[in-house]
C-alpha cells in the first residue's frame, strides 16, 4: 500500500476567469474547508490537504461532491530533494508488478534548476535501471505524476475526476420546485453546479408537514444538501388547491396547478430574495409540457424561471440522476399530488383563458392561503 500524506486538488474553469480568479479560489477553499472540517493550503493553481492520520478515501468521497473541483489525487508530498523523490517512486512502483511506466512532470515552481522534461528524463532513466522496468512514452502501464510546487514535490498515480462547475455561493440563490419525480432533483443539482445556493419548495398531499420529512422528499433534500453547504426545504400543503380544483374544468386543472405552483414560488422568491425559480420541465416530456403551456404559466411569475432540463431526453436525465444518487430515491413509492390530478390535461392552453380562470376562481387567494401555512426545514 502506498502511504499517501496529502490530497492535491485542482480546479479548471475557475482559473480561467481571470479577473475573478482569487475570489473563486478563496471561495472554493472555504467551501472545501467547511465540508471537510479541515484547513487547506493554497499553492499556485492548486489546493493541498494534509492527511495527518485520516483515511484519504473518506475525505476523497467528500471532495468528489464539491463543485469547482475538476480533479484531485491522493499524493505523496516530498521536500525539494530529487533523491528522496526517486526513492519514493521506487518504493511505490516496487509494490506492483508493472512492465512499463512514464513520468509526467508539471512545474509551477521555476526555482528548480531542472526543466520539467529534464527531471522526467533523469528520473525515468534512474528508475528504469534500478527496477529493470522500461519507460514507455506511448502506452505506459503505470503513470507517475509529479508536480513541482513552491512547497516541494507532489507525487501521485491516479487522477480522480471531480464534478467541475463553480463553487457554491459564486452565484446567488434560487428556489427550486421539487416534486417526487426523477427530474426536479436533477434540475436543482444542475443549478447548484453553476454555483447557486438552491433551496427547495415541495407541495405535498400529506396530512402534516412533518410526515413529509420521513418520505423520499426528506431523503432527496438531504442528498442534494450533500452537494451544497446546507439548504432550506419549504413545504406547502396541497389542500387549498385540491379543494379549489373541484370548481375548475377538469381539463384545466393540471395547467392551473402549474400556474399556481409558479405563482407560489414567485411570491416566496420575491419576499425572500431568490433571483430565480427552477423547475424540472423537459420540453414535450409529458402532455402538459408544451411550449404553449409553459408560455401561459410563465405569466404568473415575475421571477425568471430556469429549466435546466428543457433540452434533455428522459434517458439523459435518468443517467444523471443515477450519477447524483437521487434516482433510487425518486423511484420510491410516494403519493405525489400531480397523480391526483386529471389524466388528460389541456395541451395548448391560451394565456387569456388561463388568466380568466385565475380571476374567476380567485386562485390568488388559494396561493395566499397556502402561504399562510408554509413550513421551513433546514438540511
Ligand atoms: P417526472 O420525473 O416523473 O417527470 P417531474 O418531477 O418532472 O416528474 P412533472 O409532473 O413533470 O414532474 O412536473 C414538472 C415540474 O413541476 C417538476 O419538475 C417540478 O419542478 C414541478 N413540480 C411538479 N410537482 C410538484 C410538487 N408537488 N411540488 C413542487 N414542484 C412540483
Ligand atoms: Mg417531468
Amino acid at each position: 500500500m502506498v502511504e499517501y500524506n496529502s490530497i492535491i486538488i485542482h480546479y479548471g474553469e475557475i482559473a480561467l476567469k481571470l479577473g475573478r480568479r482569487p475570489y473563486y479560489e478563496k471561495l472554493l477553499k472555504k467551501n472545501l474547508e467547511k465540508k471537510l472540517n479541515r484547513k487547506l493550503r493554497r499553492l499556485r493553481g492548486r489546493l493541498v490537504l494534509k492527511l495527518e492520520d485520516s483515511d484519504w478515501r473518506i475525505l476523497s468521497e467528500k471532495i468528489g461532491r464539491v463543485f469547482g473541483v475538476v480533479w484531485y489525487a491522493p499524493a505523496i508530498h516530498v521536500k525539494k530533494d530529487i533523491e528522496e523523490l526517486e526513492e519514493k517512486i521506487i518504493e511505490a512502483l516496487k509494490q506492483e508488478d508493472i512492465r512499463s511506466f512514464k513520468i509526467y512532470v508539471k512545474r509551477s515552481d521555476k526555482t528548480l534548476p531542472l526543466k520539467s522534461i529534464e527531471l522526467a528524463e533523469k528520473l525515468g532513466r534512474n528508475i528504469s535501471n534500478r527496477l529493470n522496468v522500461k519507460v514507455d512514452l506511448e502506452n505506459p502501464e503505470k503513470k507517475v505524476y509529479i508536480e513541482v510546487t513552491e512547497d516541494g514535490f507532489y507525487l501521485f498515480f491516479d487522477k480522480i475526476a471531480g464534478l467541475g462547475g463553480l463553487p457554491t455561493g459564486s452565484s446567488s440563490k434560487v428556489l427550486s420546485l421539487l416534486s417526487g419525480g426523477i427530474d426536479s432533483p436533477v434540475a436543482s443539482w444542475l443549478m447548484m453546479k453553476r454555483g447557486c445556493y438552491v433551496d427547495l419548495l415541495h407541495i405535498h398531499s400529506s396530512l402534516t408537514h412533518d410526515e413529509v420529512l420521513e418520505t423520499k422528499i426528506g431523503k432527496i433534500a438531504k442528498k442534494l444538501s450533500d452537494y451544497s453547504l446546507g439548504l432550506t426545504l419549504y413545504l406547502a400543503s396541497f389542500k387549498p388547491f385540491f379543494l379549489k380544483s373541484f370548481e375548475l374544468p377538469p381539463k384545466m386543472i393540471l395547467v392551473a396547478f402549474r400556474a399556481y405552483m409558479l405563482r407560489l414560488a414567485d411570491r416566496i422568491a420575491r419576499s425572500k430574495g431568490y433571483l430565480g425559480i427552477v423547475t424540472g420541465d423537459s420540453l414535450g416530456q409529458v402532455a402538459s409540457q408544451t411550449l404553449e403551456n409553459l408560455y401561459a404559466v410563465n405569466m404568473f411569475s415575475q421571477t425568471p424561471t430556469y429549466r435546466p432540463l428543457i433540452g434533455m431526453d428522459k434517458q439523459e436525465i435518468v443517467d444523471l440522476a443515477k450519477k447524483i444518487g437521487t434516482y433510487d430515491l425518486s423511484i420510491q413509492e410516494y403519493r405525489d399530488c400531480c397523480a391526483i390530478i386529471a389524466r388528460h390535461p389541456e395541451t395548448r392552453v391560451k394565456p387569456q383563458e388561463l388568466r380568466e380562470l385565475w380571476e374567476k376562481h380567485n386562485l390568488e387567494e388559494t396561493v395566499e392561503e397556502t402561504l399562510n401555512n408554509l413550513a421551513e426545514y433546514e438540511f
